[in-house]
């Protein structure tokens, strides 16, 4: 039996990993020519530094995204602080504090004001338990009004982050097990994990090592073009040099993105619209971080809203970015490096820059498109579907993305099983 990757991003990596920890034979098709699809690094020659597409943030209760690193031996890949320690600084009024969440399960540090958001009472953070127990249908106003004081320091800040879409449109729902997972089990499952060094050296490179050593090397530039059906089953694979044969044995774990999952399936209910990110790179003179120990701040009151710092590269996130994605790459830098240089406390002109415009980064997460994933499962046996916009009851993120590779491929495999189990009642 062999189990056809399609998509060699996190959800199609994880997949692969999957099936071929499960023994299986595998075989990953990409359309690019590298891996990582959304979460991934390049080299930009105006910074002469290796960037991310994006700045992307775990915690320490994606436990399914530790799996992958662990499975892959690439967990130290990710640095964490010593503490679940958030600072923010707030341009607007210059105050900066530092949320920082005490490691026990009972939220005792919600009771110590130095601990947290300044001017907010203990009672306040009643408004996380309530974004816990959302339920569907909800948007993060109506589960914490933007009149409630936790609002614009804390719950608009990570809900926009999480969902990547505002708060007046962003599903509640899927910020529940967030909060369920991470918040809600103490500091221990809540410390912000960033990549040491990059996204590329911490999941796509690993990962596609790890499937080397296994004689499973993906094929890139493979688009696959259109699926063959026969007797209720994938039976062909079709890519632009000739089809690839699905045998009766086979399974296919389709981790593509939702709009192209749609053209490859017939009659597939998926989510419709995208919002994007928007993330500015800008090279300082000197070094912020120290090797292999980025940092971040939260930005409230400008344009930019997390700051990350690596080595000298400092980057700015700015998510459900769609009302400035069109915007002239120039001015953005010029307004983000002022938010920047405003939080660092620097001087002078714009330094060199580079700005990356994902105008489809995500599928809009709001209640009514959420209600559009799909599982995992197809009407036809033999194929899966995986990827961060599929049923996985979290947000479209790395953990949800590999969630869902894991689960796409356990099924997979299980298709085997359960022919197995069907031809030995038989007997
Ligand atoms: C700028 C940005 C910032 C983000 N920040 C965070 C963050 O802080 N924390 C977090 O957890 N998540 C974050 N995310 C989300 C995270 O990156 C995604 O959830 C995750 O990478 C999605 O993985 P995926 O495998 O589901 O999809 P993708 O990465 O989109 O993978 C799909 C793959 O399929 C390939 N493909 C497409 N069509 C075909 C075809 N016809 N044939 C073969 N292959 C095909 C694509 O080339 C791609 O490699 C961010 C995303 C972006 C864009």
């Amino acid at each position: 039996m062999t189990v056809h990757v399609v998509g060699a991003g996190l959800a199609g990596l994880a997949a692969a990993i999957d099936a071929a920890g499960r023994g299986r034979s595998v075989r990953v098709h990409e359309a690019a020519g590298q891996a990582g699809g959304r979460c991934r690094s390049f080299f930009d020659a105006t910074l002469g530094r290796t960037i991310d597409n994006g700045n992307h943030l775990l915690l320490s209760g994606n436990r399914a995204a530790l799996a992958f690193l662990d499975a892959v031996g690439a967990r130290d890949a990710l640095t964490a602080p010593a503490a679940a320690v958030y600072p923010f600084v707030d341009l607007a009024s210059g105050a900066r504090w530092h949320l920082a969440v005490g490691d026990g399960v009972l939220p005792l540090w919600i009771l110590d004001p130095a601990r947290r958001v300044p001017g907010t009472r203990a009672a306040d953070y009643w408004a996380l338990v309530r974004l816990a127990c959302a339920g569907p249908g909800t948007r993060v106003d109506d589960v914490v009004p933007p009149s409630h004081p936790l609002h614009r320091a804390l719950v608009a800040p990570l809900a926009v982050a999480a969902l990547n879409a505002g708060t007046g449109e962003g599903a509640a729902a899927l910020l529940a097990p967030v909060m369920r997972e991470t918040f809600a089990r103490g500091g221990a499952a809540c410390r912000p994990l960033i990549a040491r060094r990059g996204l590329d050296d911490a999941f796509a490179a690993p990962a596609l090592h790890w499937l080397a050593a296994r004689g499973i090397v993906p094929r890139f530039n493979a688009r696959l073009r259109g699926m063959r059906f026969r007797d209720g089953r994938v039976a062909g694979l079709r890519f632009a040099d000739g089809e690839v044969a699905v045998a009766a044995d086979d399974a296919v774990v389709l981790a593509v993105p939702p709009a192209i999952a749609a053209e490859l399936v017939p009659d597939l209910t998926v989510p419709e619209g995208t919002r994007a990110i928007l993330n500015a790179h800008f090279r300082l003179p000197e070094r912020l971080a120290a090797d292999g120990e980025p940092s971040f701040l939260g930005i409230l009151g400008g344009t930019a809203e997390w700051l990350f710092m690596r080595g000298d590269v400092a980057s700015v996130t700015v998510s459900a970015a769609d009302a400035l994605i069109d915007r002239p790459a120039d001015d953005l830098a010029a307004a983000i490096w002022a938010d920047v240089a405003r939080a660092l406390s620097l001087a002078g002109d714009v330094p060199p820059w580079r700005i990356v415009k994902e105008k489809r980064a995500t599928f809009a997460q709001t209640p009514e498109q959420v209600a559009r994933r799909p599982p995992a499962a197809t009407a036809w046996p033999n194929l899966f579907l995986a990827g961060d916009w599929t049923a996985t009851g979290l947000p479209a993120t790395i953990e949800g993305a590999i969630r869902s590779g894991f689960h796409a491929a356990s099924l997979a495999c299980g298709v085997e099983n359960g022919r197995d189990r069907r031809a030995r009642a038989a007997a």
